[in-house]
């Protein structure tokens, strides 16, 4: 069965058909002569196309067609037509076919140039999209796309210093601010150097991450783990309490981190009394701490085991199965099932994604800053209760 798409190239035949029938009539054409016969070249064309046979008909188009400035637009749709439908290979072959004809007006030439990094990028193949995507960037009416375009390269290959170079042009070209997003390369950038063990050089980029508005929290949890990696244990709480206080969400990264520091300082009594606060401020978060408390295992904290007993006495799937609130009455044998049902909710939590992008839904088991699937920056929060029907509907379907 010939699909949609199918019928959409023939469309394409027929305006071509009808663009030599017009240049024949009108154009070379004495006015006296009949009008010309429907070309039989088109109707081989359509009839190739009907019958599935794309590469015949592509053949037979790139032969019969000579491209001019009354064909050239179809061409082009013709080629997107073939990249929207995954067929990047004769989306190349028109585009490359455009761009051999000498004579082609320059900024013909540039929309074939662009078009055809396009194509490359729809095929994975990057150096060559990067290649042209850079020469549109140096000078031509594609700038602002192909340096947005760029810049998504850069990130898939990881060279943060050149998606710098590019964001900065683009901001200037193109009139608005990619501030957030050149904060991350970065952060990037600082975060490999940290791994690398260069603290001076991550430090810095720190810094320049820091600079543009509006800011990431992600600069200053670097800094932070630089802290914590270099044993400034001061430095490093006084970060992650500032990240909590700005960013609740970042409980879920920076609890674990406190929780460590305070413990291995014997300062336990602070932590208590720096959580009680944060909880006043924002009780909202309690659920968030009870989460990552059960995720990462952390126990003993009074005020950590109290949000977690809440947590589980008020979660109405858990309900359903235990009756937690007529445990929390019997002593010691409560306290058995309280650990017994938090265990298990642990192994749950640790089966199910913990993170979710807010703009199109991907989730993850840990923080990613660049969504894969949407590419946006800084778009995952984190869940804070388990995600019970994620893990029966895994249940079913497994
Ligand atoms: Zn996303």
């Amino acid at each position: 069965m010939p699909t949609e798409s199918t019928f959409l190239l023939a469309g394409l035949f027929l305006l071509l058909a009808a663009a030599g029938w017009a240049m024949g009539r009108f154009g070379e054409r004495d006015v006296e002569d009949a009008p010309p016969p429907l070309n039989i070249d088109y109707l081989k064309g359509l009839n190739f196309l009907l019958n599935e046979q794309t590469d015949q008909a592509l053949e037979h188009f790139l032969k019969m067609v000579r491209v001019d400035d009354k064909t050239i637009e179809t061409h082009f749709a013709l080629g997107s037509l073939f990249r929207r439908r995954g067929e990047v290979d004769r989306a190349i072959r028109i585009h490359q076919n455009i761009i051999a004809r000498p004579d082609l007006a320059s900024e013909q030439r540039d929309q074939a140039l662009y078009s055809l990094a396009k194509d490359y990028l729809a095929a994975g193949l990057l150096d060559r999209a990067e290649k042209l995507f850079s020469r549109l960037a140096a000078g031509s009416r594609y700038q602002v796309q192909a340096l947005g375009a760029l810049c998504g390269i850069y990130e898939q290959e990881r060279e943060w210093g050149k998606a710098i170079d590019a964001g900065k042009r683009l901001e200037i070209l193109g009139g608005r601010s990619l501030a957030l997003q050149i904060a991350h390369y970065y952060c990037e950038l600082a975060e490999s150097a940290a791994d690398a063990g260069d603290f001076a050089a991550a430090r810095q980029y720190v810094k320049n991450a820091q600079t543009g508005r509006p800011r990431t929290m992600r600069g200053a949890l670097t800094r932070a783990h630089i802290a914590r990696d270099t044993d400034d244990s001061r430095t490093a709480l006084r970060l992650y309490h500032r990240i909590i206080d700005e960013d609740t969400y970042l409980i879920a990264e920076a609890l674990p981190e406190i929780v460590t520091i305070y413990t291995r300082e014997n300062e336990v009594d602070e932590l208590e009394r720096a959580l009680e606060a944060l909880l006043e401020k924002n009780p909202d978060t309690a659920s968030l701490v009870a989460y990552t408390a059960i995720v990462n295992d952390i126990g003993g904290i009074p005020v950590i085991d109290e949000c977690v007993r809440r947590y589980m006495l008020n979660e109405p799937t858990l309900g359903e199965f235990v009756d937690l609130q007529r445990l929390s009455e019997a002593k010691d044998e409560g306290d058995t099932a309280f650990a017994k049902v938090r265990g298990a909710l642990s192994k749950l939590a640790a089966a199910t994604p913990r993170y979710q992008c807010q703009e199109c839904g991907f989730s993850s088991q840990r923080l990613l800053w660049q969504c894969p699937s949407c590419r946006d920056w800084e778009t995952q929060r984190p869940a804070s209760r388990v995600q019970f029907d994620t893990v029966l509907q895994h249940s079913i379907t497994r």
